[in-house]
């Protein structure tokens, strides 16, 4: 069977039809720039790209484009063979424990976590609602980046804020990349044979989150209420003092919305080095000797650092690091140093090993905890999820 993958933004959507249970992908593509009347259509199909430039004035025909294409290119025959739809969705709150079958009811639910992802679950809610219209006979089903994490108990999911404002308005960590987590934490238990394994995994993209994780369930994450929290990204600051929102407001003249603004898309690698939000530049600059790319990074990895030190006590010890998406599976000057740092808790790095890419063991032999590359691939828990829910009797 086949099935469609799909994650909507607030001007984007990105798609992949998969066969299941081959978990083979078959396409995929984004529409980018969704709402203007030069909106970009790129789809991957046969180790071919084909792009379009045209006009997308909403995420509706942008899912007419996708499965037009679809059918145009020959990837399908018939809209028939397509037998569901997985959304991935940002925010689920508390509400959501696992993926759930979209129904009017959950769309609600859905809207009604705005308040937690306000740039997120509305143009998530926006693309189920354009696919049900194109695909409106299949199960469609929702597969949220917070259920991985829902395990957390409260010694770490609590802020230490006054309590109404978690019992009032739900503020708590509830972690996000829940299903690249759960990929490749449930990867490398496969690989070590051990579904009782402790496991960080380190996903370092653009934006980036660890996470703890032991019997397969998430018992840490270093993502907190949204996004921010955690360690540096591309263009994230991760924690900081949150008295400096209030100091800077006032020092630049900023409501706290801006201030928010900036420590979303102005901070992290882009705002430390004054570069550039991409590891490469940073990689390139530094080997020109440019110091606050160095710095950029470097701010990035020490934290990476602590979050491994501690989740290595949180769990009494560890039999994996994994390495995932963008930086992590790519940057391998990125994971060395990393590596390096942690010698006091016994990791040896395979030098060697580590400039390679793809799914690898890169620890050596003597390595107290082993170190792998482990790809990671979200498109493939959505579809997994769209036949375990979906089409359960
Ligand atoms: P996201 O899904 O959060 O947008 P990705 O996981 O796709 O992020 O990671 C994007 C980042 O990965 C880019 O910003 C870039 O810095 C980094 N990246 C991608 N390829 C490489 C590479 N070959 N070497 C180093 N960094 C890379």
């Amino acid at each position: 069977m086949k099935v469609i993958a799909v994650n909507a933004g607030s001007s984007s959507l990105k798609f992949q039809l998969l066969q299941m249970p081959e978990e083979i992908e078959l396409a995929s593509g984004i529409v980018e720039r969704i709402g203007k009347s030069d909106a970009i259509f790129q789809m991957k199909f046969n180790g071919e790209k084909h792009k379009l430039v045209l006009e997308i004035l909403n995420h509706k025909d942008a899912a007419d484009i996708v499965i037009k294409n679809l059918l145009d290119y020959g990837v399908i025959k018939d809209l028939k063979e397509i037998n569901g739809v997985g959304h991935r969705i940002v925010q689920g709150g508390e509400t959501f424990k696992d993926s759930v079958l979209v129904t009017d009811e959950v769309i609600k639910q859905i809207s009604d976590l705005s308040d937690l992802a306000p740039l997120h679950n509305p143009a998530n809610v926006t693309g189920i609602l354009s696919f049900k219209e194109v695909l409106n006979e299949v199960p469609h089903v929702a597969v949220f980046d917070t259920t991985f994490h829902q395990t957390m108990e409260p010694i770490n999911y609590l802020y230490a804020t006054p309590y109404e404002w978690y019992e009032n308005h739900k503020v708590r960590k509830y972690g996000f990349h829940g299903t690249s987590h759960q990929y490749v934490s449930h990867r490398a238990a496969e690989i070590l044979n051990n579904p009782k394994a402790k496991i960080v995994v380190a996903h370092i993209g653009n934006g980036a989150s660890l996470s703890a994780v032991k019997d397969l369930k998430s018992v840490n994450t270093s993502m907190g209420l949204t996004p921010l929290d955690g360690l540096p990204m591309g263009t994230r600051s991760g924690a900081i003092d949150p008295a400096i929102l209030g100091y800077i407001a006032k020092k630049e003249n900023m409501s706290l919305e801006e201030v928010l603004e900036a420590l979303n898309k102005k901070s992290g690698y882009l705002g430390v080095s004054g570069l550039s939000n991409d590891s490469r530049d940073l990689e390139e600059a530094i080997k020109q000797g440019h110091e606050r790319a160095k710095l950029a990074i470097d701010l990035q990895v020490k934290s990476i650092v602590n979050y491994i030190a501690q989740y290595y006590v949180e769990l009494g010890g560890l039999d994996a690091i994994c390495f995932t998406a963008g930086i992590g599976e790519n940057a391998s000057d990125f994971r060395e140093q990393i590596v390096e740092k942690l010698a006091p808790l016994g990791v040896i790095l395979d030098k060697e090993a580590n400039k390679l890419r793809g799914e690898r063991l890169i620890s050596t032999p003597e390595s107290k905890v082993k170190v792998f590359i482990i790809p990671t691939n979200e498109e493939v828990m959505i579809a997994r999820d769209v036949l375990r829910v979906g089409f359960q009797a």
